[in-house]
């Protein structure tokens, strides 16, 4: 067997398939610890070995998968956010057009009354 990444070459005790990547590899490159270098060539093997690369990257994905989870959280609070907001414009609005409303009226009701008064003088 041979590392892929330095073309160490050695047997089942120094080589290593990782379970994650299936990269092969050499203690060092794959970044093994010495405990785990004694399971490399165990048949029955209930241990499962990652080299370094892969758990960095699982680690990645892991950090990644929470941090969209918080983002997913914010954006909620953020929706609800804007719901109330377009909510309370909407109610502001209809105070103010019944506002206006009262306003017309208002008006109209003056301009009959200064008619009338036009009309009595
Ligand atoms: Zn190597
Ligand atoms: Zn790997």
């Amino acid at each position: 067997m041979k590392c892929i990444k330095c073309s160490f070459e050695g047997d089942k005790y120094l080589i290593y398939v990782c379970d994650g990547c299936a990269v092969t590899q050499c203690k060092e490159c794959g970044g093994f610890t010495a405990s785990e270098e004694k399971c490399f060539a165990l048949s029955k093997r209930k241990v499962i070995l990652f080299c370094s690369k892969f758990r960095e990257e699982t680690g990645t994905i892991i950090d990644l998968m929470q941090r969209n989870r918080k983002l997913k959280q914010e954006i909620e609070k953020l929706k609800e956010i804007v719901t109330n907001f377009q909510e309370n414009s909407k109610k502001h609005d209809e105070i103010l057009k019944n506002v206006d409303k009262s306003n017309i009226e208002k008006k109209n009701f003056i301009e009959k009354l200064e008619n009338q008064i036009s009309e009595l003088q």
